[in-house]
């Protein structure tokens, strides 16, 4: 547990530089929206690990080209991140087995980047909502307390 003072900006910008060249190949453009210029006390560590997770996943859902889009907003009393992506968004019977350990619906997946997602975040007192776009796809919404 090593928490410190991080910017929200700086970590998102470090994990799409990661994982923006593999989104490439399967053509997926990961973009940033509204910058801000939010501190929250957290773990950088794990932090930019919960996003990693939803971000992967939003890349491994998606099997045609198109956008993932990333954006904060800073709110009163905390920090939202959204996470949107346009693949073919999630059942409701899924949606309720999302973060059970070991739930996946892939063929070599391990259906734990969910459950380390949520442990992470209930350690920070953050939250996780996941959101059903209008068009397609899902939005991934994470409230972090400043
Ligand atoms: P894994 O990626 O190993 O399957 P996760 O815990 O990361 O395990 O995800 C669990 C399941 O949640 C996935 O197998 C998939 O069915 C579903 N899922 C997660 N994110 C998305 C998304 N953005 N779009 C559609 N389904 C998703
Ligand atoms: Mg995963």
């Amino acid at each position: 547990n090593d928490r410190n003072i991080e910017s929200v900006n700086s970590m998102i910008e470090d994990i799409v530089s990661l994982l923006q060249p593999h989104a490439r190949m399967k053509n997926i453009e990961i973009g940033i929206e509204g910058k801000i210029s939010d501190y929250i006390l957290c773990d950088r560590t794990q932090v930019k690990q919960v996003l990693i997770n939803i971000v992967k996943n939003a890349v491994e859902a998606m099997d045609g080209p198109g956008e993932i889009t990333i954006s904060a907003e800073s709110k009163d009393t905390n920090v939202v991140i959204l996470i949107k992506d346009e693949g073919p968004g999630i059942p409701d019977d899924i949606l309720e087995k999302l973060g059970e350990p070991f739930f996946t619906t892939k063929k070599n997946g391990t259906g734990l980047g969910l459950l380390i997602t949520k442990q992470i975040l209930e350690r920070h007192n953050a939250s996780l909502t996941i959101l059903k776009n209008n068009d397609r796809g899902s939005t991934f919404k994470l409230s972090f307390p400043k």
